[in-house]
């Protein structure tokens, strides 16, 4: 294979900066798509981007490109996300002592601009390199910091490489995601009936009353090692003298293991309808099942590639059981094995969000290594 060229730090800062620098919440990742399609363009590539928008209610929808190469067929697909977490207002990304950190009180972007960064720039690179390539696509998701969302809305035709890898997970350089837990969303909505808390409190019906003695039933946290359940959010009431009429409740729970994950979840809707019941309220509860759980054997060929491209780098491959999800899951569950690499981000979706130059300059390589060893472990003979 070719030695994987490096476009140089000052560049890779330079993008990472201006990329991290535009605000692009979940449903609102226009400007930073617009960005990327012009890198695209200029490189002479053609960006297609998908009716995600209109389906989610968003400004944007998922970006493919096809980055054509010597051989007629595309041997992987890279993915990255465009969205970030809140609060996303309020960025000005500052390089100091070679690490990348937002001087401002919010998120920096690195999950997941360091990843577009990189996949960017290692496009730019073999595609200006005059080198032979193999043929690749990229893709870039809206949404996925709201459950996976826009990629699961990516239209499986676009998806026609025989492995991929998403650089979408939290750690150094050189680990690899190769098993992810499923995940299940439940939302729970209490009604009850208002009434004067201090003139009448018997006519009333408490929605809070409901959703609290549910949620005191529950098994929440670490449940074994391969299972967490967790009530994240609770909204309900408008006055403290009023009884409240109605409460939601938002609770989750996972597991690498399916049947685990459909039991918890069953005992979770259990203690929200009996909690409903001893309250004398009704509730509403909607469930979503966000993604689902994958494992790919140290032998599965995009993990055997994934572990050759590392250590092309010099490091240390590291296989990595994780405890969160991302569009992998979703390229997984569609047929297509697909691992997530380490980026070197850290503390992310927190104000302490950061990413060394070091990483990032790493991490431009290992994408350059992984397409271009792609063939020896492709099924597809290009
Ligand atoms: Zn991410």
């Amino acid at each position: 294979m070719n030695e994987p060229g490096s476009p140089g730090r000052e560049r890779i800062a330079a993008l990472f900066v201006e990329l991290a620098a535009i605000p692009s919440p979940s449903l609102n990742e226009r400007r930073v798509a617009d960005r990327i399609i012009g890198f695209l363009e200029d490189l002479g590539l053609v960006v297609h981007e998908d009716d995600t928008a209109l389906a989610i209610g968003g400004d944007t929808g998922n970006l493919r490109c096809r980055v054509q190469g010597s051989g007629g067929f595309s041997v992987v697909t890279l993915g990255a996300h465009m969205d970030t977490v809140v609060p996303a207002d309020d960025i000005e990304p500052v390089l100091r002592d070679g690490v990348f950190s937002n001087a401002r009180d919010a998120i920096l972007g690195a999950d997941n601009k360091t990843a577009v960064t990189a996949i960017l720039l290692a496009t730019e690179a073999m595609v200006r390199s005059g080198e032979p390539h193999p043929t690749f696509d990229l893709v870039f998701t809206v949404a996925e910091e709201l459950g996976v969302l826009g990629a699961r809305h990516l239209p499986r035709e676009l998806l026609v490489s025989p492995m991929a890898a998403v650089f979408d997970s939290a750690g150094p350089v050189g680990g690899i995601t190769v098993k992810a837990p499923s995940q299940q969303a439940i939302r729970a909505a209490f009604h009850g009936v208002a009434a004067h808390a201090g003139l009448e409190p018997e006519r009333g019906r408490s929605a809070i009353v409901g959703a609290a003695r549910a949620i005191a039933a529950m098994n929440l946290g670490r449940l074994d090692d391969e299972t967490t359940a967790n009530v994240g959010m609770i909204q309900g009431g408008v006055a403290q003298n009023i009884v409240p009429d109605s409460c939601v409740v938002r609770a989750e729970c996972r597991s690498h293991d399916e049947a685990k994950l459909a039991r918890v979840a069953a005992e979770m809707v259990d203690c929200l309808q009996r909690g409903a019941a001893e309250a004398g309220v009704d509730v509403d509860i909607d469930m979503v099942h966000e993604y689902r759980a994958f494992a790919l054997g140290s032998r599965t060929a995009v993990v055997r590639l994934a572990k050759a491209a590392v250590t092309e780098l010099g490091i240390q491959p590291r296989l990595v059981a994780s405890g969160g999800g991302s569009d992998a899951n979703v390229f997984n569950d569609r047929g297509l094995p697909t691992v997530n690499f380490d980026c070197g981000m850290s503390h992310v979706h927190t104000a302490n969000e950061h990413v060394s130059l070091d990483s990032l300059e790493r991490l431009t390589q290992l994408v350059q290594a992984f397409v271009l060893l792609a063939p020896e472990y492709s099924r597809v003979v290009s």
